[in-house]
């Protein structure tokens, strides 16, 4: 079943388009009959063609210039919004993204629900899935009143998959005012220096938790996702105690990883860690505890002290290179 008009916020990674706004258009296709993008970013000529292909006809194109894309993006949305009606705005649960649904929804007085991890056509109902609890319960949530329904969701809860599409109609959109929220500019940016794959789109995620002992034995987490060509991840444990910077946290409160393996070291598998990574093809956990939760969820479990079992790893595959 599907709905009219389905549209994505596409936000900006750089030049590029950010990787959830293709996640979102793959789902919007299976559930629109029509589906646009509203991209906030510079060059959008230069990213019409992989909107397109994933399924956008359309791409309203709004420049934030150095204001904070989500103010520019919901008074952009409020505006195209009055004009061409789409039926459900999806969002990625990101600081712009969350930005964004929330500014709309007070600019439109339209509810919004976040969190999202599905959404589905039942009839003339929009129903949308969300985790709660920590991931222990799953609830679907139908939209009441009109349209357009604001919805968000976590990143990797779909599978990016190019359609074959031709390159969307770029429309520029001009004259968007979003007020005082316009005024606050954005003075500097910081990209944090990381080598190796983003822990979002790593095809192998390594992570440690406070099984590790202290801080400097998370070198040995690092080294074997180097090894892997993978991403250092951790848990909250370690990342409230200082040990790594928060970007790497997986879980709730953290990054949402899809790798193909996802090795959970010293870990013991909390449901707020199992939420942001049980979706891996393959997840592999070291803990010496064997009745450690993370085994639960795990392909390859392995009853074990890190400090041994993951230096002979390392070993094993060094003499492999
Ligand atoms: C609202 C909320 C949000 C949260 N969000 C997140 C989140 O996003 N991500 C997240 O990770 N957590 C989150 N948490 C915290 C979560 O509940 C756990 O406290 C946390 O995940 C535990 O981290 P840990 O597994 O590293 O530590 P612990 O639970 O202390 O587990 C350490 C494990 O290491 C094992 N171990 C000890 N020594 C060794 C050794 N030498 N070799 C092998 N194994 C060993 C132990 O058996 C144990 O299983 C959240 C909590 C709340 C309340």
């Amino acid at each position: 079943m599907s709905i009219g008009k389905v549209w994505v916020l596409a936000e900006a990674d750089g030049d590029e388009v950010a990787s959830a706004a293709l996640e979102l258009l793959t789902k919007a296709r299976e559930i629109g009959d029509t589906v646009e993008a509203v991209y906030v970013g510079s060059s959008a000529d230069a990213v019409a063609g992989v909107l397109g292909e994933h399924g956008a006809t359309t791409v309203y194109a709004v420049d934030p210039g150095d204001s904070l894309s989500g103010a520019v993006g919901a008074a952009a949305l409020e505006k195209l919004i009055g004009e061409h009606s789409p039926d459900l705005v999806m969002f990625d649960q990101s600081y712009d993204g969350r930005d964004a649904i929330a500014g709309l929804s007070a600019r439109i007085d339209r509810t919004v629900l976040t969190n999202s991890a599905d959404i589905r056509i039942d009839g003339d109902q929009v129903r949308a899935t969300t985790a709660i609890f920590g991931g222990t319960q799953i609830v679907e949530t139908a939209f009441e009143g009109e349209a357009p329904y604001l919805a968000a969701f976590r990143p990797k809860s779909f599978v990016a998959e190019p359609s074959g599409g031709a390159a969307a109609a770029v429309v520029a959109v001009d004259g968007v005012d979003a007020g005082r929220a316009g005024e606050a500019k954005v003075l500097d940016r910081h990209v944090e220096e990381a080598e190796g794959p983003k822990l979002e789109e790593a095809e192998v995620v390594v992570s440690g938790g406070r099984g590790l002992g202290e801080a400097e034995h998370y070198a040995l987490v690092e080294t074997l996702a180097k090894l892997l060509k993978g991403a250092p991840g951790a848990s909250r444990a370690i990342v409230d105690a200082g040990w790594v910077p928060y970007s790497h946290q997986v879980g709730q409160t953290g990054k949402t990883v899809k790798p193909k393996v996802y090795i959970a070291l010293g870990i013991s598998g909390a449901t707020q860690h199992l939420v942001g990574m049980k979706g891996a093809d393959n997840i592999i956990a070291v803990n010496k505890d064997a009745e450690a939760p993370i085994f639960s969820v795990s392909d390859l479990g392995i009853v074990g002290d890190v400090h041994k079992v993951v230096p002979k790893l390392i070993e094993a595959l060094e003499a492999r290179a």
